[in-house]
């Protein structure tokens, strides 16, 4: 069962075509890794796939309804149920760790202050920040502050998470303490998509790796189909 469905997908900036035309499928429960050199289009693939970039050409549809033909106000509906994690958390500096997770699940669901506080509790308890509730972001290690931005994500219970080079501003010290997290997610059956230059992440958690150059994706194969040739 496909989560979404990519058709035909192109993406110009003025007279840079960065997508040329990419058809593929997420289906639910899958790990996808995307990979591919810099410059070669991921994060724009990626912000295709929630409309935070608007295709120039083609459909991506999410579960079964095609995001490119909806108004902002559906779009952002949507969008709430795909969670997405950037390079640099962007969190709320002004907030508590808590008060992050808190936002959005109280101004866009209409739960109890009680019930957002107990989701954001388990959530932090999921990756590890517990004890670290009432603290402000800027207090914590970069390793520390992308867990919190994946519990944020979490916060609002999406159908799947869009993960865009997670681990590419941490120390590296850092890095294996997110890629658990990501682990762990993979392995409760989160549908996810990762951009991503931790190959050995890409091997051992993804199921599919696609290989994006040049505005294509120009392989889709399991990891070890994928790293076992030259
Ligand atoms: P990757 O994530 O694989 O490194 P990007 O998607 O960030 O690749 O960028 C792909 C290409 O698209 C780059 O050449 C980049 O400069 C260009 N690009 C990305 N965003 C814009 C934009 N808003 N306007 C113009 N060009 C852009
Ligand atoms: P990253 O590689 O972390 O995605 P980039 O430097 O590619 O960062 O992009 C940062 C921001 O700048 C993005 O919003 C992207 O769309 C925009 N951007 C990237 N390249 C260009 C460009 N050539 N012209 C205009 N905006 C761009």
């Amino acid at each position: 069962q496909a989560v979404i469905e990519i058709k035909g997908l192109q993406k110009k900036y003025d007279d840079t075509v960065v997508l040329k035309d990419i058809t593929e499928d997420v289906k639910q429960g899958e790990v996808i890794c995307v990979i591919g050199p810099s410059g070669a289009g991921k994060s724009t693939f990626l912000r295709c796939l929630n409309l935070l970039e608007k295709p120039t050409k083609g459909q991506v549809l999410f579960e079964g309804t095609d995001l490119t033909t909806l108004n902002e106000k559906k779009i952002n509906g949507l969008r709430e149920k795909m969670g997405m994690v950037f390079q640099n958390f962007n969190l709320f500096p002004n907030m508590t760790v808590i008060e992050n997770l808190k936002l959005a699940p109280k101004k866009v669901k209409s739960i109890s202050d009680e019930e957002a506080t107990k989701t954001a509790q388990d959530l932090l308890d999921k990756v590890g920040l517990l004890e670290k509730a009432d603290v402000y972001p800027t207090s914590l290690s970069g390793g520390q502050q992308q867990r919190v931005a994946i519990a944020r994500a979490l916060a609002m219970n999406p159908e799947v998470m869009l993960f865009d080079e997670p681990t590419s501003a941490l120390d590296p010290e850092m890095v294996g303490e997110v890629l658990k997290v990501m682990q762990d997610l993979a392995n409760d059956g989160m549908t996810m998509v990762v951009v991503t230059h931790e190959m050995g992440f890409a091997k051992s958690v993804a199921d599919k790796i696609w290989f994006m150059a040049d505005g294509y994706i120009q392989e889709s194969a399991d990891p070890e189909t994928f790293f076992s040739h030259p």
